[in-house]
């Protein structure tokens, strides 16, 4: 557990101010030499949560390779971060984004495997996708057009993926016209297809038809010698609810962070995932409140009996759910203190009527040491579903781990 702070990736530590502050409030962390001291949230990462992760979902995948989705910023835990960790598992076949310029970022920090683009890029970008190597998602007619009209503007190679819609209605060429469209890629010796894929929804009888509409399109381009490069389908619900759909390899975003995608689902007993990271923030201020106080602006919460209250700085505009103040739980030292109120920049939890909780102290939020503080536990807990606590700003830091 005892943390190696050169290992921090944190750029906004700046100096502090000398302030007098009255001893009895404040933890021995505050401001002394040898530990900074936080006032902002952070987030901590975990280098091998996230590589024991890929190897589980290859290993529930049948030992597929997996396409890792960090798109909205890794689901706001550091999309360039979490694919630098990722890049060095041997699960791993590459990374599928679907703003352009993270895939450049993610290239300007050393991400070597392929990476998809699966949404639509600026014009002036595109020469900076091609020079870095971005695989590039031909989703319509009006995306063909655009990859043709780079292609001869080029000396470079393009590689392109086929983004197949096969029902889910929302991205991709209409499965109707994909052949017609894979082959005019085909023929264009500029162009490359590396990869084919579509994505399914969730009512398996469904996703079953479009699996099928799948295979039929991808046989269909073997007919027509058209290659297909790397196939997938699965997001991280179909790849536990439909092994048909793994074909060569699976796509899941959710998984990789150790959170299934709905609570109980049958493999999150058969294959242990870890939770990835931490959010945690200082306590800034702890005050006794008196019978009759209330917290918030619509005094939400009120104080039935003299009561310590600590204030964190972290609230929902920094991602954090504002349900917690409807039954979840934060963790200092190694007690669990209920949320009590949640506002835009701040957080309050109750410490109860004694305490020996001080400014300094640091809460985690969410993280791996509880079940109530898990992401699933969490969720459970405030009754939200496991993608709406990870919402998280990209300006909050991330600490990268070797382990927790
Ligand atoms: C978001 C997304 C995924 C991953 O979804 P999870 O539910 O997080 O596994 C896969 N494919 C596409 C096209 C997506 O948009």
């Amino acid at each position: 557990m005892k943390q190696d702070r050169r290992q921090f990736i944190y750029r906004s530590l700046t100096g502090l101010a000398a302030i007098t502050v009255s001893p009895h409030v404040i933890g021995h962390s505050l401001f002394s030499k040898t530990e900074p001291y936080f006032s902002k949230p952070w987030i901590e990462l975990s280098k091998a949560a996230y590589l024991n992760n890929a190897s589980q979902i290859s290993k529930m995948a049948g030992g597929k390779p997996v396409v890792a989705v960090l798109k909205n910023n890794a689901y706001g835990l550091g999309d360039v971060q979490v694919a630098k960790i990722l890049d060095n598992s041997p699960h791993i076949a590459g990374m599928a984004i679907v703003k352009d310029d993270r895939g450049i970022a993610m290239r300007n920090e050393g991400v070597s495997k392929p990476i998809l683009l699966m949404g639509d890029f600026d014009s002036e970008l595109a020469n900076a996708l091609v020079d870095k190597e971005i695989t590039l998602s031909v989703f319509s007619q009006a995306s063909l057009q655009k990859v043709i009209t780079l292609a001869m503007e080029t000396n470079k190679q393009i590689e392109v993926a086929i983004y197949v819609d096969t029902g889910l209605g929302r991205m991709g060429i209409p499965y109707q016209e994909a052949t017609g469209i894979a082959q005019e890629i085909a023929k264009n010796g500029k162009l490359s297809i590396t990869q084919t894929f579509s994505t399914l929804t969730t009512p398996k009888d469904f996703a079953e038809l479009q699996i099928q509409r799948f295979e039929n399109i991808t046989n269909e381009f073997k007919e027509k010698g058209v290659p297909t490069g790397l196939k997938h389908l699965a997001p991280s619900y179909s790849l536990l609810d439909l092994p048909e759909s793994y074909q060569e390899a699976v796509r899941p975003g959710i998984l990789l962070h150790g959170t299934f995608p709905e609570a109980k689902m049958e493999a999150s007993s058969q294959f242990p995932l870890e939770v990835t990271y931490r959010l945690k923030a200082p306590v800034i201020r702890v005050e006794k409140l008196r019978a009759g106080d209330t917290i918030g602006f619509s005094r939400f919460y009120k104080i039935e009996k003299d009561e310590w209250i600590a204030t964190l700085p972290v609230g929902w505009a920094d991602g954090y759910n504002s349900g917690a103040e409807n039954g979840a739980f934060v963790l200092i030292g190694d007690k669990l203190h209920p949320v009590v109120n949640v506002n835009a920049s701040h957080t309050n939890v109750s410490l109860g009527a004694k305490t020996t909780v001080k400014v300094g102290d640091v809460a985690t939020l969410i993280g791996p040491e509880k079940s109530e503080i898990t992401p699933e536990g969490f969720a459970e807990l405030v009754e939200g579903h496991n993608y709406l606590q990870i919402n998280y700003k990209e300006s909050i830091p991330k600490k990268i781990y070797e382990t927790f």
